[in-house]
């Protein structure tokens, strides 16, 4: 009987790449199942598309007489396009996206009068039987319902036949139960900030958005190979298997020439990406064998969101027509690389500037280096926020496993700008006399874009660096919801914003300094109070963990440690001064964390033990079984001589018995810590449990299990390996 691994290898084997045409130009496919501004004048009156603009721009609210109207637009627009079903799209905590589809289609009771219906009502508020939906204790599930809202700065879009429209989804007392309204409520803080910094610079700055461009990185499995690992089909990644003898220590995959089949997908994911008005621009090959990054060119935060999210759903589609899987776990594979999500974030202005980009005259740079020491600052204050806000039980084993950026949140920020910076440290108290003022802007800050042309310098271990124009969030994890940690960051920077703005305006009022004196001497001061998280060496070494030991740095490796930061006091503070979430919202999420690592820990932990006891013991006593019979035939054969005759065979007989007894004691050990961590009702308490007694034994038994796979016949072990999971092309 042929085990679903060979059956597995056997289709792989015959699988060609699907061929995929586009059909027509990137940019007149662009958008077009998006109910953009081009679609909304073709569709909406004019009052209409005023009420959506005003709503988008400036947060102004829409009447349900309007939202008629937009409705019946949106409606005559999708139906056009042989839509069948409308969605609200939403983000629940689980991390992914929810729909519930319903039919336009309506008739009367007794069959006639059949009717596609959509109005104000149905765009603008749903209310999703969602009972089900983590709420961490927010939402009493037979009390209350929470309800879905239209949220009009992201646009509606067609997928399929459905049409599906971006909502926020909130309890009936206005708590948020998603990861979008924190998210809108923080780059709507970001935006009063930052617009009123801007305004020492330009009176003319009414808006600053936040943008964001995410890189997402991926593994892409052949689809029956990946179906045939009980681990990867529950798990998202490999609980056990021998390294391969072929990895990536060749270096060949990285920006390699694409496999045929992997560039066929890549080109259809491309188009659906494009119709979703998805701007995709770069695709290439990653590190490990068959992993692949694909980046957009950025946009506002909450759209590259949403943008991003949608596509970690239709990757997964696209992928079942290529027969591929698309594994977007942070360590899918033990000894390969793991992926990442580099969050790229920066700031604009209404009337195009980039607050992140020198430019050419002292006084925007001015304006440039405000924003950038002031970002600093704040990742210096809340860096222990920041860590909590990508802790997850599938990214821990990326930070700090010696690969990605360490466990430790530092900023990294070139050779150039730290002599910029020290420069500025020198800045004299209070008044400044006019050549110091002339020489300032001259020769330092003057001299910044000239200095950040040749700014090559990258350093590739730093979870949090500037790269030019931007700054990049690297520790984000692939599979993550990206708004966690945007509304962290522009929460914590818009909190230093407001509070850079209190401190220069009274030096202004209260000292008499002139506003550039002001600036530079608040300035200073920051320089002087963030030196702990500057760091330019290597992330990933020793040394540095010592050194930010010593300089207070937290470095908390495991997500049960991470997460306290969440509900600090600190951080209850912080969020609800700058109104994104109020202590309840903030305590909701934490134990939801708590409680989702404890659920991944405790899937792992079954799967592990499963997978061990029904596939690797018993291919490993079939195994033994030959060998005994083996050894059997050698005595007959040659009597008192076979000991010496069967020697590494007896020798073999004992290994495998002695792993067996291993999976057998070890799996026993785990299931009774699984079963007193159970007992806990603590959340925090539950989930160090799971942390520091059940997790590791995961290590333990593997060890055994791959042990055991060296040592078995290849032509019966069930469980697909390494080497084929990984090299198949
Ligand atoms: P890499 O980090 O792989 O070397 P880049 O430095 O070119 O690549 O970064 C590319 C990413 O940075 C893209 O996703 C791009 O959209 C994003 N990006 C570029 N400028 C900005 C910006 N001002 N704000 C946010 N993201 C940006
Ligand atoms: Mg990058």
């Amino acid at each position: 009987m042929a085990t679903l691994r060979f059956q597995a290898l056997k289709d792989a084997s015959r699988r060609k790449p699907i061929h995929f045409e586009e059909t027509d130009r990137k940019s007149i496919l662009f958008g077009s199942n998006v109910f953009n501004e081009k679609a909304m004048k073709q569709y909406l009156t004019s009052d209409a598309l005023k009420g959506v603009k005003g709503a988008i721009q400036f947060g102004t609210k829409i009447e349900r007489k309007l939202a008629d109207y937009i409705a019946m637009g949106m409606k005559e627009w999708a139906l056009s396009k042989g839509v069948t079903h409308y969605t609200h799209w939403f983000q629940p905590l689980t991390g992914a996206t929810a729909e519930k589809h319903d039919a336009f289609f309506e008739t009367s009771y007794d069959g006639s009068d059949p009717v596609e219906k959509f109005g104000g009502g149905q765009l603008v508020q749903q209310e999703p039987d969602a009972s089900s939906f983590p709420n961490g204790g927010i939402r009493n599930t037979f009390e209350a319902r929470g309800y879905t809202a239209w949220d009009p700065t992201s646009p509606a879009f067609i997928y399929g036949t459905t049409l599906c429209i971006p909502t926020v989804f909130i309890s009936y007392t206005g708590e948020a139960l998603d990861n979008k309204i924190p998210l809108l409520r923080a780059l709507s803080a970001m935006d009063d900030a930052a617009t009123e910094v801007c305004k020492y610079f330009d009176k003319n700055v009414k808006k600053v958005t936040a943008t964001l461009g995410w890189e997402q990185e991926y593994f892409l499995i052949d689809r029956s190979l990946a179906n045939s690992r009980p681990d990867i089909v529950m798990t998202g990644r490999t609980l056990l298997g021998h390294t391969s003898a072929k990895g990536q220590q060749l270096d060949d995959h990285y920006f390699g020439s694409i496999p045929s089949r992997a560039l066929m997908y890549m080109r259809d994911l491309e188009q659906e990406c494009m119709l979703l008005g998805i701007p995709v621009k770069t695709r290439h090959n990653e590190v490990a064998p068959n992993q692949f990054e694909l980046a957009p060119i950025f946009e506002e935060t909450n759209l590259a969101v949403d943008h991003n999210c949608l596509l970690m759903d239709i990757m997964e589609k696209v992928a079942e027509r290529h027969h591929f899987k698309v594994l977007l776990h942070e360590k899918p594979f033990k000894g390969v690389n793991g992926s990442g999500k580099h969050n790229n974030w920066s700031l604009a202005t209404d009337t195009g500037v980039n607050l992140l980009s020198p430019s050419k005259t002292p006084m925007s740079n001015l304006q440039f280096l405000t924003f950038f020491i002031n970002t600093i600052k704040a990742v210096n204050d809340y860096e222990s926020l920041m860590r909590a806000a990508i802790a997850t039980a599938s990214n821990d084993h990326r930070l700090g496993a010696n690969e990605a950026p360490p466990a430790i949140i530092s900023v990294f920020i070139g050779e150039q700008l730290t002599k910029v910076l020290a420069e500025l440290e020198g800045v004299t108290s209070g008044k400044l006399s006019p050549e110091e003022k002339t020489d300032l802007k001259l020769n330092v800050v003057g001299k910044i874009p000239d200095v950040l042309l040749d700014n090559t310098d990258r350093n590739r271990t730093s979870p949090f660096a500037f790269t030019g124009n931007k700054f990049e969030f690297r520790a984000v994890g692939s599979s993550a919801n990206c708004s966690n940690a945007m509304t962290t960051l522009n929460t914590i920077v818009a909190k230093q914003l407001k509070d850079f703005k209190i401190e220069v305006d009274a030096l202004i009022d209260q000292k008499g300094l002139k506003k550039d004196e002001a600036i530079f001497n608040v300035l200073r001061e920051y320089i002087k109070l963030s030196k702990k998280i500057l760091f330019e060496g290597d992330g990933y070494s020793e040394a540095w963990e010592i050194e930010a030991a010593k300089r207070g740095l937290s470095n908390f490796k495991t997500t049960p440690e991470a997460l306290k930061a969440r509900a600090s006091k600190q951080a209850l503070d912080l969020f609800s001064e700058m109104g994104v979430m109020n202590h309840v919202e903030v305590e909701a999420r934490y134990e939801i964390e708590l409680e989702e690592y404890v659920k991944k820990i405790q899937i792992e932990g079954r799967v592990l033990g499963d997978i061990s006891k029904n596939h690797v013991i018993p291919t490993a006593i079939r195994y033994q079984n030959t060998l005994i019979e083996n050894v059997r035939g050698l005595k007959e054969i040659f009597g008192t001589e076979f000991e010496t005759i069967a020697k590494e065979q007896i020798l073999l007989i004992k290994e495998i018995s002695l792993h067996i007894e291993g999976i057998n004691s070890k799996v026993e050990e785990m299931t009774n810590e699984r079963k007193k961590a159970n007992n806990l009702t603590n959340a925090q308490s539950m989930a160090e449990a799971y942390c520091n007694n059940v997790k590791p034994y995961f290590e333990v038994i593997r060890n055994h299990c791959d042990r055991l796979e060296l040592l078995v016949d290849d032509q019966i072990w069930t469980l697909t390996k390494y080497r084929e999971l990984l090299l198949t092309k």
